[in-house]
């Protein structure tokens, strides 16, 4: 078999893979040669395909803040950033507010992570139980203490159009698309030098970029690097209210229950308890129990309209959990110097997709990001003992 060589091999083709593969392809600096290496072209099992794709500004981490501020900017303009010829891209970005409530218990926490996002510049608002009632008045506040509403930059889209936007878009700029499963990653004193397929091609790299997702602490694993990413399943729920909800928000209840507009239904689920087990998990049968144990309560709890509701779909998809402080981690390992982490987004990727190729590329280029300071967000942060807990974990 002839062996291909690549200045940089980007494992996994969905939305962190492509975005990388675009914007290193679209940017004027970088001539070098692009290959993204994709097991499954389907893409059935990506989270990308399978995220509930909502964006936001509430995060109690700056760095979040900023990747999805710059990554919500970027959406906007997609429609002609990622345009093939004459056909524009079409994301289905509606600009929407997330609501995040708080009980008394829960207030301190909405009230800390309000001044960090004012601090940071989001476009938020802390509305009393009061101008909670005006605004919302199909829900029930009783157990309220107040809630966060965002006014800008927050949202949701459709993830599977973005992340076939950038494929499209890449593979118009050069970039090589290769069917295959990486099984094996040779490395020669600290650098990486080639990946092997399953199906014995091997593929000489000058960088490689770990863009596989719930996948990506297996992949490390090729290179005996040890990185705390992890597939979790979580289930979303389509449900369907005859009741109209005017003006509702992305809700993110007390409870850790959720439940956004799709078209005329909703998508709905919640966050494992703290005493779930919450375990490793490769598959995506589907399960019940928690719908009907935690998430239909909730719901029916927060808005007596869902009382009535039927549930008419539901799936599966697996987070790449980061088990060590649920955020991104990004850019070179401190010693293999050419392998990059674009990894461990914890239920918040999809939206970060544009941010997160730029500031890779950037790597790439310049040896630095520059895009957005995502420097907290690096591998040595777990040998430092500096984790960036982000507790808006959904
Ligand atoms: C139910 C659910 C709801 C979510 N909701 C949101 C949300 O509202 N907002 C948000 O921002 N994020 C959300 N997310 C998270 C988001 O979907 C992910 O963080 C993001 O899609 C990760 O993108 P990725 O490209 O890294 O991973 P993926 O989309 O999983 O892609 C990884 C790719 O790598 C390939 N791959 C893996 N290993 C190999 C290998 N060895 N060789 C070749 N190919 C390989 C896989 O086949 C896959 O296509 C949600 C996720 C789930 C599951």
């Amino acid at each position: 078999m002839a062996e291909k060589s690549f200045d940089v091999v980007i494992v996994g083709g969905a939305g962190v893979g492509s975005s990388v593969a675009y914007h290193l392809a679209a940017d004027p600096d970088f001539t070098g040669t692009i290959a993204v290496i994709e097991r499954d072209p389907s893409y059935r099992r990506a989270s990308s395909a399978l995220s509930v794709s909502a964006i936001r500004q509430q995060y109690s981490t700056p760095a979040n803040i900023a990747l999805s501020g710059w990554s919500f900017d970027f959406l906007k303009r997609s429609g002609e950033l990622l345009a093939v010829r004459d056909e524009r891209a079409n994301v289905g970005l509606l600009e929407n507010g997330y609501l995040f409530l708080a009980s008394e218990a829960g207030l301190p926490i909405l009230q800390s992570n309000h001044e960090i996002q004012k601090m940071a510049g989001a476009e938020v608002a802390l509305l009393s139980r009061d101008e909670l009632a005006a605004r919302f008045p199909w829900m029930n506040l009783e157990d309220i203490a107040a809630g966060s509403l965002g006014l800008g930059r927050e949202g949701w889209f459709d993830g599977y159009s973005l992340f076939q936007a950038f494929r499209r878009k890449a593979i118009s700029l050069g970039v090589d698309y290769t069917v295959g499963e990486v099984g094996g990653i040779e490395c020669d004193n600290n650098r990486v030098v080639a990946v092997t397929l399953e199906d014995g091609q091997r593929i000489e790299c000058g960088m490689l970029v770990n863009a596989a997702g719930p996948f990506a602490g297996d992949l490390a694993a090729l290179a005996g690097i040890d990185l705390p990413v992890r597939p979790r399943k979580r289930f979303v729920h389509v449900i369907d209210c005859r009741t109209p909800l005017p003006g509702c928000p992305m809700v993110i209840d007390s409870s850790g229950a959720y439940f956004r507009p799709e078209g005329s239904r909703y998508l709905a689920g919640i966050s494992p308890a703290a005493d779930d087990p919450d375990e490793d998990c490769y598959n995506l049968e589907m399960d019940w129990t928690l719908y009907e144990e935690r998430v239909w309560p909730a719901l029916a709890h927060r808005v007596p309209a869902f009382e009535e509701i039927k549930a008419i779909d539901a799936w599966a998809g697996l987070y790449d959990y980061n088990t060590a402080d649920q955020n991104a981690i990004l850019g070179p390992h401190p010693e293999i110097g050419n392998f990059l982490f674009a990894n461990g987004f914890s239920g918040h990727g999809i939206q970060q997709t544009p941010a997160v190729g730029r500031v890779t590329a950037d790597w790439i280029i310049h040896g630095e990001a520059r895009a957005v300071d995502v420097s907290v967000f690096g591998y040595d942060r777990f040998a430092k003992g500096k984790l960036v807990k982000e507790v808006n974990v959904i």
